[in-house]
């Protein structure tokens, strides 16, 4: 008998439901295969379009379906053009995160052997590590509480022990757990700027302390600008980075332009309990609605999600269906046959989707 997972699917705004659809009939094809696993889809609605209609960015309801469900996937999110009365943008993406406590941002950069890149390999090498980002507090803490006046702006950064230290236990099992499916070394970098503030000196501490726990995988740290420099000359040399926040938000699009784009850039964020799977692009609103966007990084996303269900639910045949998704994606990009127009293929959107179905 196979075990249902409710999953809260949020379609989010501009190129979000053109890039759900072909993730979703992928999913569908492979549990429709499983004997182990099913899943029921709940669509809930939030984003800016919702907001521009109903004065709410995220509705109670939508809350409640993402609260009860086992994972969470979300397309993007905002439009530039709708903004609340202080000039930000509507971003229900992240409120969940600091909602539902998701502090492990989780960005794998892969890039496959023959796969091109910006990098300009040798077609032999892969790459493959995991940058993760702490999501609910860093810089990002200060949202909504900047302070502005005519002569200065200031903006706050926190770090907590409490967060800081579930973050490099995270770190510290996702290195081991690569180690021992063969994706990596069995080594964590915390990522930092401790030589100028105190603040990261704190954090650089609680890292250290928390590495004694895990004798068994390998520690080390890295200054923030040392490493923008090393993920473009050495990236083979990293397994697990671990930074703030706002360093993780930078690092992440350094991470997605070295594999080819945003377009091929998952993206997990993962608390105690619950995570969102979704892409490290937003909605994209100069090419939606033309059925042209690349569905990738949302396909690997869901890939990401197949991945922790299984080893959460210890369903094997799930972990091995995510990485044939991986795999099936890979051999896409590779072959440059069923890729859209940002990889220089000729597919659009249910084409590369379809592309993705039949490689499986
Ligand atoms: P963006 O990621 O939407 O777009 C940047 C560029 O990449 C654009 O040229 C776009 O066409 C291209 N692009 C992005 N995804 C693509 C895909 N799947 N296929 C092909 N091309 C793709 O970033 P932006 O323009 O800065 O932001 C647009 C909106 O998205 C804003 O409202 C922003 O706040 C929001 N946003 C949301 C998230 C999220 O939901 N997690 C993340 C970033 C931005």
């Amino acid at each position: 008998m196979a075990n249902e997972y409710e999953i809260a699917v949020f379609n989010g705004d501009g190129i979000g439901p053109e890039i759900m659809k072909p993730t979703v009939s992928i999913l569908e094809q492979l549990a429709a295969q499983s004997d182990t696993y099913s899943f029921d889809f709940k669509y809930a609605d939030a984003g800016a379009l919702h907001y521009a209609n109903t004065g709410e960015s995220l509705p109670e309801e939508s809350l409640e379906i993402a609260k009860r469900a086992d994972a969470i996937l979300l397309s993007a999110m905002g439009l530039p053009s709708v903004r609340y009365d202080d000039g930000t943008e509507i971003s229900p993406q992240i409120e969940l995160r600091k909602i539902l406590n998701l502090f492990a941002g989780v960005r794998p950069v892969r890039i496959a052997p023959g796969q091109s890149s910006p990098l300009n390999l040798n077609p032999e090498q892969a790459i493959d590590f995991v940058l993760i980002r702490e999501s609910t507090e860093g810089l990002f803490y200060s949202q909504g509480k900047g302070e502005v006046s005519e002569h200065s702006a200031s903006e706050t950064l926190m770090i907590t022990k409490k967060t800081s230290e579930d973050l490099f236990e995270f770190a510290f099992s996702l290195a081991k757990q690569r180690k021992e499916l063969g994706q990596g070394k069995g080594k964590v970098t915390c990522v930092d700027k401790a030589n100028v503030f105190r603040a990261f000196a704190f954090f650089r501490d609680i890292f250290d302390k928390e590495s004694v726990r895990h004798a068994a995988i390998e520690s080390d740290h890295a200054y923030v600008d040392a490493t923008a420099l090393w993920m473009v000359t050495k990236p083979w040399d990293f397994d697990v980075l671990v930074t703030e926040n706002m360093f993780g938000d930078i690092l992440s699009d350094l991470g997605a332009g070295i594999m080819g784009g945003l377009g091929l850039a998952p993206s997990a964020d993962i608390g105690k309990d619950a995570a969102v799977f979704q892409p490290c692009h937003g909605s994209a609103p100069d090419i939606a609605g033309k059925n042209i966007a690349n569905p990738f990084a949302m396909i690997l996303s869901a890939a990401m999600m197949l991945e922790w269900l299984g080893i959460k639910h210890n369903d094997i045949a799930m972990v091995d269906d995510a990485k044939r998704l991986r795999d099936a994606v890979d051999r896409v990009v590779v072959s440059g046959k069923g890729t859209t127009g940002d990889l220089g293929g000729n597919a659009n959107t249910t084409e590369a989707g379809q592309a993705v179905m039949e490689m499986l």
